[in-house]
């Protein structure tokens, strides 16, 4: 049984309801009969921006495409939207079956640039859960990161469960595996990341304490013995294909208005302004 939030008064009075009712071409319709975890995967920024970014459909397809599970779809509301959901008490909804956020068992969030950290903050407040990750207890979602910020996670770590360092094909896969694990055997939430932090690229900020000096960060200590580093995830291949042959087809035009086809990952120029020619280098560009 999930909830519906009921978006009927306030959809006329925003911009653009567009952004905000789903349905698009390809996407699914998840019968929560048959789901033992969902997944609401969040892009902190408006629509037509994370509409166009890859790597929130390639994960969204991987999971709907196993039994079991089920992923929506939420993107940071505009400010006309975020007032009417304050000013008539709503919480933050998935498009799918704008079911609320604080409904599913784990909330992803891409962190593709630094720019949309405040959105985090918004979307995690506007879903009706605390800040920090601390403050969270075992009824709320577990609060995931990855994408390209991943590789420097501390300035939002305070604020996840757990963050994926790398590529998330397959990674998601696995935290998959031992958040099921982890639920047959009833462990407590802090006992569920930590048998997460056993897989590779994995970071679980908790389970480590920053130093800093005179605001400076200076260390990152960690606090398990047996877990002193995470190493990111690197895909052997780029996924197959098929997981994008059915591209969510946006209601709202999106800034990159065009079918995407990823040939390569990564980039050998190495312009050191540039986040993807740092972040996703190929292995063994000298320049
Ligand atoms: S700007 Fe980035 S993606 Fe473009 S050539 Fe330079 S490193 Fe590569």
């Amino acid at each position: 049984m999930t909830t519906k939030v009921n978006l009927d008064s306030i959809l006329p009075l925003v911009k653009k309801p567009g952004r905000y009712i789903g349905g698009e071409l390809n996407s699914v319709h998840p019968d929560y009969s048959q789901i033992d975890l969902s997944f609401a995967l969040v892009f902190p920024d408006l629509y037509e921006i994370g509409m166009s970014h890859q790597g929130l459909q390639i994960l969204y397809h991987i999971i709907n495409r196993q039994p079991g599970l089920a992923a929506e779809r939420c993107y940071a509301p505009d400010v006309d939207m975020e007032e009417q959901l304050r000013r008539n008490d709503l919480p933050l909804f998935s498009l799918e079956s704008r079911r609320p956020l604080a409904e599913f068992d784990v909330i992803g969030f891409t962190l593709p640039y630094e720019l949309c950290y405040t959105n985090i903050l918004t979307v995690l407040d506007l879903a009706g859960l605390p800040l920090r990750a601390e403050d969270r207890g075992d009824k709320f979602p577990l609060v995931i990161g990855g994408g390209a910020c991943s590789m420097n996670p501390e300035p939002v770590a305070d604020f996840f469960d757990l963050i994926a360092l790398g590529d998330g094909e397959e990674l998601i896969l696995d935290i998959i595996a031992a958040l099921r694990a982890a639920r047959e055997k009833g462990l407590s939430r802090a006992k569920t990341l930590e048998r997460c932090a056993e897989i590779q690229g994995v970071y679980v900020p908790s389970l480590f304490k920053p130093r800093y000096d005179d605001g400076q960060l200076t260390a990152i200590e960690p606090l398990k013995e047996s877990y002193t580093e995470v190493i990111r995830r690197i895909v052997p291949e780029l996924p197959p294909v098929e997981l994008l042959t059915h591209p969510l087809v946006p209601l709202v035009k999106p800034v990159h208005d065009r079918f995407g086809v990823e040939i390569a990952r990564g980039c050998t120029r190495g312009c050191r302004f540039c986040q993807a020619g740092m972040i996703y280098r190929r292995a063994g560009a000298q320049c």
